[in-house]
């Protein structure tokens, strides 16, 4: 039976992964989950089992998942919501109404937006830059070499907070494939870091999924995006 299909229960095997998971990350490693597609029932399964940030894709999805969270199940109020996938500017306003952070702010023109919609209710919104870390393995992202530039654009917006990068890294092969790629990632955040351009220190680095996140802890990430060890396959 697909997740789509089956009967929007809690699940208390995704609480117990979730506790399991969390207490095999060292400390200062924060467990993401990666929600997209999966139901408001397991969404509130694994915040009982002490999740703190959810991570979704997609902008209308995410908002009405949190909607069926609320009415549903009493909503997650623990639960900060952090924007995993690609933002496009014209889902900016309802991105606000939905995320406490977006993690994948990837472009000038996209910073001066939310820069522009928070200022309208004096907000300040925190952000991560995606780094295209896997440069053609990925079409999302900023290219490594532009980060530095980019960074010093989010430092001059008021209503931005820039805390960290987030990267993906190859989606398929050898979780030790993906090791280049968040080294590279966790030295362009040294190297910001040492410039100044960060309003947190350390920096947060956002790598690794189900795969790959031995791999990334060992390079020096501070969150961990689960989708598939926490909740199952997706069909
Ligand atoms: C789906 C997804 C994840 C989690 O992937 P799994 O392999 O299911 O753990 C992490 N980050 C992003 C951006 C995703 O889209």
């Amino acid at each position: 039976m697909s997740p789509h299909h089956a009967p929007d229960v809690q699940d208390a095997s995704v609480a117990e992964r979730v506790r399991n998971l969390r207490a095999s990350l060292p400390r200062g490693v924060t467990l993401v989950g990666a929600v997209k597609n999966r139901t408001a029932g397991e969404v509130k399964s694994a915040a009982d089992g002490g999740l703190a940030v959810a991570g979704h894709n997609y902008v209308v999805p995410a908002r009405a998942l949190r909607d069926e969270l609320e009415a549903g199940h009493g909503g997650a109020p623990g639960l900060s919501w952090h924007l995993i996938g690609h933002l496009q500017r014209n889902k900016a306003r309802k991105a606000l109404e939905t995320f406490d952070l977006v993690e994948t702010l990837d472009s000038s023109r996209l910073a001066g937006t939310l820069e522009r919609l928070c200022a309208e209710t004096g907000r300040v919104l925190p952000v991560f830059l995606e780094v295209n870390s896997g440069r053609e393995s990925s079409k999302t992202g900023v290219p490594p070499d532009r980060v530095e530039d980019l960074a010093r654009r989010v430092r001059d917006l008021e209503h931005l907070s820039l805390q960290g990068l987030m990267t993906m890294g190859p989606r398929f092969g050898d979780p030790g494939d993906s090791r280049p790629c968040f080294r590279l990632t966790r030295g362009l955040a040294e190297r910001l870091a040492e410039l100044g351009l960060f309003d947190r220190s350390p920096p947060h680095l956002s790598m690794g999924m189900s795969l790959s996140f031995r791999v990334a802890v060992e390079e020096g990430a501070t969150l961990v995006r689960i989708g598939t060890l926490l909740f199952g396959l997706r069909s």
